[in-house]
């Protein structure tokens, strides 16, 4: 076999901001919305879904132009451009933005009801037991998939749930969770369906994609005696998924933060999990901690001495 028939993949299903597998019901995110938020583990974007808002039936924004002539246009579920007037693209989107402050309002409400300190305790500060490195696919809502609370996970997420010790951004969210947060697990979660890990299978140049993808590229190459013998495309392109969060759980424990961590506190503890899509459950890939933080301190050890 070789290594274009390999990897062959059609490109259209392969970018990562359009997964090649939708979860049940098509669950895009309609809003289009790209949020840039913090990690902290008080501003959770997903604890809770909130409440649809009073007055919304639907999830899709409603028009309220009084020009009849318009129907609302229906929640987009493909990655065609909005099949729309130009005038409702606008209504669209200034709707389907306004609608996130609604949900916002309603959410401030539910928890003011069940717990009116709610916010008290939130603004006092953050202790978190975990930190989430996950995948950015809109998919995979971190708290609502584990019964996390605000204030319990410190989360970080990119594309395909990478830890590349030159991306400045992991490498603090680790340190400074390790360090000053004291969180007690490090959890990588992948997901099978993966369009990062998928795109990375692509023999194509996808531009800036490339510098990143390339680390995927490379748990191929470490594990590809493994893979090669795997002949049904979708079981090896499955175990690449569950390969790639072991090789990412490596290099958190590759860090001078969890190494003089755990020889200090015995934790944080480092876990590899998948999720599944297709039935939502999350999979322990059970990485065998310490074994494989002996094995790598035979090479990269970083402990105090
Ligand atoms: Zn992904």
């Amino acid at each position: 076999m070789t290594v274009h028939t390999r990897y062959r993949y059609e490109l259209a299903l392969c970018i990562p901001t359009h997964p090649p597998i939708p979860a049940s019901p098509t669950r895009r995110p309609d809003l289009r919305l790209l949020a840039a938020g913090c990690s902290d583990s008080n501003s959770s974007s997903h604890s809770n879904p909130p409440p649809p808002p009073p007055h919304h039936h639907h999830h899709r924004p409603t028009f309220s132009s009084s020009s009849s002539s318009s129907q609302p246009p229906s929640t987009p579920t493909s990655s065609e451009p909005l099949a729309m007037p130009e005038e409702d693209i606008t209504k669209y989107l200034r709707q389907s933005h306004a609608r996130v402050f609604e949900h916002n309002r309603a959410w401030v409400t539910e928890q003011t009801k069940k717990d009116p300190e709610f916010f008290v305790k939130l603004s006092a500060g953050q202790k978190p037991e975990y930190l989430w490195i996950g995948c950015s696919d809109s998919r995979i809502p971190a708290e609502q998939i584990t019964g996390l609370q605000p204030g319990e996970a410190f989360i970080h997420r990119n594309i395909a749930n990478l830890v590349n010790n030159i991306d400045l951004n992991v490498m603090s969210v680790i340190q400074y969770a390790v360090r000053h947060l004291e969180v007690k697990h490090i959890i990588v979660c992948g997901h099978y369906g993966c369009g990062g890990v998928k795109a990375a299978m692509t023999p194509q140049d996808l531009g800036i994609l490339n510098p990143w993808l390339r680390n995927i590229r490379d748990v191929y190459r470490q594990h590809s005696e493994e893979l090669d013998a795997i002949p049904d495309e979708s079981a090896r392109y499955n175990r690449l998924v569950e390969l790639n969060v072991i090789e990412q759980c490596r290099n958190v424990i590759k860090s001078a933060a969890v190494q003089q961590s755990y020889s200090k506190n015995k934790y944080p503890i480092v876990h590899g999990w998948v999720f599944g899509l297709d039935d939502g459950l999350l999979k322990d890939l059970n990485i065998g901690f310490e074994d494989m933080l002996a094995e790598i301190q035979k090479i990269y050890n970083l402990e105090d001495s």
